[in-house]
């Protein structure tokens, strides 16, 4: 019996998906697992070509841009961006918005001048600053923020108007949650295991004239003008996770793209925001206008009883419903996999644990 997975990541996948993989497993195509075959033979390289055409299709992602599949996660794209799009000690400006974004301008701090445009901590990183004050310094190589915060629930509800300054976001908790208008980006990165797939491959969106080539001493496998010409393939990628992305990318289609995600994550993230905010026991810190749709923190009331409520969730197959280590209490996740009866089950839930111990 599978559970409702409330993971942030590595978070639950399209069962169908699944499904599908499982049967596939040890006969793909021609008596081997796609794990066993050269990632060069004819029938990976239609996977991968399928995966961008539908991964661009879903995106509607213009002509003009290169898309990667990386490894490293987003962790290592904190490392890529300044390496590729900032030459030594040249100005790339942040906006602090939590815990995502500080790991962010950290690593960034290794290679380029930063400068934080804007810092959300006067709030207790519990909303995002206003779209007028994010002004980045004249010649910025770009400005860096993080669309989603995955730990403090907290979603940017605007795009930032950057001007001729090239907007970089790291979409690893919302890409794909919705439509976007992918112009407005010069460059947006993703880990995989939210919205795409098993962890291991990391999806990079650039546009061509910042993909021109990295700075002097950057490996190969981190230079995207390299990584571009060799069509994602410079050394064996994670196959098994590019085909799984692949899958989801169909999968997503069937259901009727990022319109028809966007109607059910909005419905899943009201529900339980309705159901936290009309109780007294459960409280979300979040201003209302930028709270997110993939990841809802809450607290109880009684912060005794945490650990109750989690045994009595799993008890009940709600799983996962552990906030981040670094700030305790509640966090479900609602990525796309997560179908509206896993929230309205949970919304029941937190019901009846409220009226036994509230
Ligand atoms: N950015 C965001 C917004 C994330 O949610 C995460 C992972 N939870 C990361 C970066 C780090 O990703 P990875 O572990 O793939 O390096």
């Amino acid at each position: 019996m599978r559970a409702y997975n409330f993971s942030a990541g590595p978070a639950a996948l399209p069962l169908p998906v699944l499904e599908q993989a499982r049967d596939e497993l040890v006969e793909w195509q021609g008596g081997a697992s796609v794990m066993e075959v050269s990632h060069r033979g004819r029938d990976f390289m239609a996977v991968a070509e399928r995966a961008e055409s539908d991964l661009r299709d879903l995106l509607a992602i213009p002509p003009g841009y290169r898309v990667l599949f990386m490894q490293g996660g987003a962790t290592l794209q904190f490392a890529a961006v300044p390496m590729n799009l900032a030459a030594p000690g040249a100005a790339a400006d942040y906006v602090h918005t939590g815990h995502w974004s500080e790991r962010a301008i950290k690593e960034a701090r290794r290679f380029a001048d930063v400068a934080v445009a804007a810092d959300a901590a006067a709030s207790g990183y519990t909303t995002v600053p206003d779209a007028a004050a994010l002004r980045p310094r004249k010649g910025a190589a770009y400005l860096h923020y993080t669309p989603n915060e995955t730990i403090g629930g907290v979603e940017f509800p605007y795009v930032p108007d950057t001007g001729d300054v090239p907007l970089v976001a790291d979409m690893s908790s919302t890409i794909l949650s919705r439509p976007i208008d992918v112009s407005r980006f010069g460059l947006i990165y993703a880990g995989a295991q939210k919205n795409i797939g098993p962890s291991g491959i990391t999806v990079v969106i650039v546009r061509d004239d910042l993909a021109r080539g990295a700075r002097e001493g950057t490996p190969s496998v981190l230079d995207y003008r390299a990584v571009a010409e060799a069509g994602s393939m410079l050394n064996t990628p994670p196959t098994f996770a590019w085909y799984f992305a692949g899958l989801v990318f169909q999968w997503l289609k069937r259901e009727g793209g990022l319109a028809q995600m966007a109607r059910r994550n909005q419905a899943k993230a009201e529900a339980l925001y309705a159901a936290i905010d009309a109780s007294s026991f459960y409280s979300n810190p979040v201003a209302k206008h930028c709270r997110s749709w993939m990841n809802v923190p809450f607290r109880l009331a009684k912060p005794g009883l945490d650990k109750t409520f989690l045994a009595e969730a799993d008890a009940a197959g709600l799983t996962n419903l552990a906030g981040h280590r670094a700030v305790g209490g509640m966090r479900a996740s609602l990525y796309n996999a997560m179908p509206i009866e896993g929230v309205r089950a949970l919304v029941e839930f937190m019901a009846g644990f409220e009226r036994r111990y509230g």
